[in-house]
């Protein structure tokens, strides 16, 4: 199962991502490439695969991404060889990617998850974007300005969480995942290996 994650910068994304994946083993994050450079304390090839502008141009050229997107001035992508590195490894993929990359992944994966993450209000967005402390005043001016456009997407999405509490959105990221694997589109042939004497779980 494929999961996206979409909301504006500042809503507390990879925070709560770092919540699911301690409580869902098998939840791996898709690492992304992108242009901007990486912040104190973020690994590259962990949180991202920091590249230049020419390196992101070759691998456009080679068709390399599954999708891609402008986002805040830089850009960012997911390779189709990550999904494939993720899904090989048994992992269910999750993406943490802007509504761009989430339309386009849908068109490539008709049936992935997607969620979008809102903030309680956008006065509290501002102040975790600001309390992050890792983008200058015109970085945050632009951060806001998209938020508000990336937030107009957001009932077009499967789901809406609401980053009150990290401990209470990730109880309901993971409850909300948990319930899709068990929908039946997911496990068409599950009553018949029953049926075939199989134990199932
Ligand atoms: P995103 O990945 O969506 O850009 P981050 O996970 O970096 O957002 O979170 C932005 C800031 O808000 C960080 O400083 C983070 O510690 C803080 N934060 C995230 N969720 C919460 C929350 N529920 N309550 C208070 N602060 C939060
Ligand atoms: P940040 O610079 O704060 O890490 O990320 C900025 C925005 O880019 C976020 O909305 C994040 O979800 C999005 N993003 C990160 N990786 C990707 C990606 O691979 N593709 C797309 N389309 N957006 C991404």
């Amino acid at each position: 199962m494929l999961v996206v994650l979409t909301g504006p910068s500042g809503t507390g994304k990879s925070s709560l991502l770092e919540r699911c994946f301690a409580a869902d083993p098998r939840l791996a994050l898709s690492v992304s490439h992108t242009t901007r450079p990486p912040r104190a304390g973020e690994r590259d090839g962990v949180d991202y695969h920091f590249i230049d502008d020419a390196h992101f141009d070759a691998l456009v050229a080679a068709d390399a991404f599954a999708e891609w997107a402008h986002v805040h001035t830089r850009r960012y992508g997911t390779t189709h060889a990550e999904i494939a590195r993720l899904v090989a490894a048994g992992r269910d993929p999750v993406f943490d990617i802007d509504v761009v990359g989430a339309d386009n992944l849908q068109r490539a994966y008709p049936d992935c998850l997607r969620v979008f993450l809102l903030p309680p209000s956008l006065a509290i967005l501002e102040a975790r974007l600001r309390g992050r402390g890792t983008e200058s005043e015109e970085m945050i001016a632009t951060r806001l300005s998209n938020a508000r456009g990336e937030i107009a997407h957001a009932h077009r999405f499967d789901y809406l969480v609401v980053n009150t509490s990290l401990d209470s959105a990730a109880q309901t990221l993971t409850a909300i995942i948990r319930a899709e694997r068990r929908r039946v589109a997911r496990l068409p042939d599950l009553p018949a290996r029953l049926l075939a004497g199989e134990e199932i779980a």
